[in-house]
């Protein structure tokens, strides 16, 4: 992994830089369809019980913040009463209760992550309550991983006394930038001695490994000589695992990034360099990139999995503990069960109806055809492992590659003109430059974005830009 030096021009990235999905899914969730809701999901569920020894993964939405940072991407709700929290709690319960029962066989749990919003925006006694009733209906399989989202802002050592004492071994620190001036923009102030303060004690209180702190690249203000002295600051608290991830400008869909002054977004040039500056950075501090956006220490399980080619990519992020079957909860929720997506209700208020009907509250959802999983495939194996067999592809689809793929295979002609990517007997690589732009190469294997390109339906970009 001899490739610190990645360098890549200016006219390249302009060429490459283009709205494209992130690929946390295959497909993406612009092709979810309310078409596909409850009846859907039930049996799905009905499905997934039918094969009771596979464990699960669970994902647990906790939406609140006191504060929006206007970068944020997440679907939050914004609140500092807690009663309105408080309420969310109990719905939650009662949606694992209705999951539960759909599930009577199904229990083990392999994998378990709260997201947010803030899930320390609750007090360690309602963790403690929410967790109790996770451990009511499922079991964890030991050597699980049990992952949450901490804000260095509002987490406290009972927090992480309680979360640890309850089995949370993986602990993912929101930090973004470290620069007064790109907080103040983006309105998210956190000191330095905040993140150093919580990593220290996370680690006192037996957080031994899997501590992650997320960084992102091309927000407003950002520039390569302080987002550097920021990168030094994070390399020297060690992290286990640290994402990188570029900055999604959306304000067509998070309206609240109406209000961040697009002149102070870096130029595509910046931007591309405050990622070369990142991956260089962590690359000489021992650090092993993980995908695209992530690196880890090589004794990591991230990295010692890349390694033997078996990393794995879901909503929750890279993992080596893959579960056959996700279940998502809570508002906005994503879960994916026998080749089928399903996405519940963004809105407390038809969340909460729902539930009070008795119903699993799903708002939309899509079912993988034979071509999705093929492609699912396809994607996940380049965005994880950059790589891609085909002996592998026959194996487990009883599909030509160059055959089955020729159409997507002849759109990477720009990308291997590049020097992205290899084409040989064995299959496709993705070449340490290619990284950068892992979400081009993945571009060409989806079905729907070559649909929508044929019927010229790009006229408003819905994705963020790949670089
Ligand atoms: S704390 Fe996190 S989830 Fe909440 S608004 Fe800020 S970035 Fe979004």
């Amino acid at each position: 992994m001899a490739d610190s030096k990645v360098r890549v021009d200016l006219e390249t990235v302009k060429r490459f830089d283009r709205p494209g999905p992130r690929y946390t899914s295959y497909p993406t969730a612009v092709e979810f369809t309310e078409e596909v809701g409850e009846a859907a999901y039930r049996e799905r569920l009905a499905m997934a019980n039918a094969t009771p020894d596979a464990p699960l993964s669970l994902y647990a939405h906790l939406p609140f913040c006191e504060h929006r940072c206007l970068f944020c991407g997440c679907h939050v709700v914004i609140t500092p009463h807690m009663p309105v929290a408080e309420k969310y709690l109990e719905y939650l319960k009662r949606e694992l209760d209705l999951l539960a029962e759909r599930l009577p066989d199904r229990r083990s749990v392999v994998q378990m992550h709260w997201g947010g919003g803030t899930p320390t925006y609750y007090s360690p006694a309602q963790i403690r309550d929410l967790f109790g009733h996770v451990t009511e209906h499922f079991d964890f399989v030991p050597g699980a991983e049990i992952a949450v989202e901490v804000d260095p802002r509002v987490t406290r050592r009972d927090h992480l006394e309680t979360m640890a004492e309850l089995g949370f071994n993986r602990l993912s620190l929101g930090v973004q930038d470290l620069t007064a001036a790109v907080q103040a923009a983006i309105t998210r102030n956190q000191t330095f001695d905040e993140t150093e303060k919580l990593v220290r004690q996370a680690r006192e209180v037996g957080f031994t490994e899997g501590i992650n702190i997320d960084l992102i690249y091309g927000l407003p203000l950002q520039e390569p000589v302080s987002f550097g002295r920021n990168l030094d600051q994070v390399i020297g608290l060690r992290p286990d695992r640290v994402a990188v991830y570029s900055f999604a400008y959306v304000p067509w869909i998070r309206g609240h990034q109406k209000k961040l002054d697009p002149e102070s977004l870096p130029s595509a040039e910046v931007k591309l360099e405050l990622y070369l500056t990142a991956m260089e950075r962590f690359l000489d501090a021992g650090y092993q990139p993980i995908g695209m956006d992530h690196f880890a220490l090589p004794d990591d399980e991230l990295a010692v999995a890349a390694n033997q080619g078996r990393l794995y990519r879901n909503f929750m992020g890279y993992t080596v503990m893959p579960a056959s079957d996700m279940i998502g909860v809570g508002i906005s929720g994503i879960g994916e069960v026998q080749h089928g997506f399903f996405q519940n209700e963004k809105k407390l208020s038809t969340y909460y109806k729902a539930i009070d009907d008795g119903r699993l509250p799903v708002a939309r959802g899509y079912l993988l055809d034979p071509d999705d999983r093929i492609r699912q495939y396809v994607i996940q194996q380049i965005m994880c492992n950059f790589r891609i067999g085909k002996e592998d592809v026959a194996r487990r689809f009883g599909v030509d590659f160059d055959e089955y793929l020729a159409s997507s295979l002849a759109r990477l002609e720009d990308v291997r003109e590049a020097g992205f990517v290899v084409l040989d007997d064995e299959g496709l690589r993705v070449t340490p430059q290619g990284r950068v732009f892992v979400r081009n190469v993945c571009m060409a294997f989806d079905r729907y974005l070559m649909e929508k390109e044929a019927a010229r339906d790009q006229e408003r970009p819905v994705f963020s830009r790949t670089v």
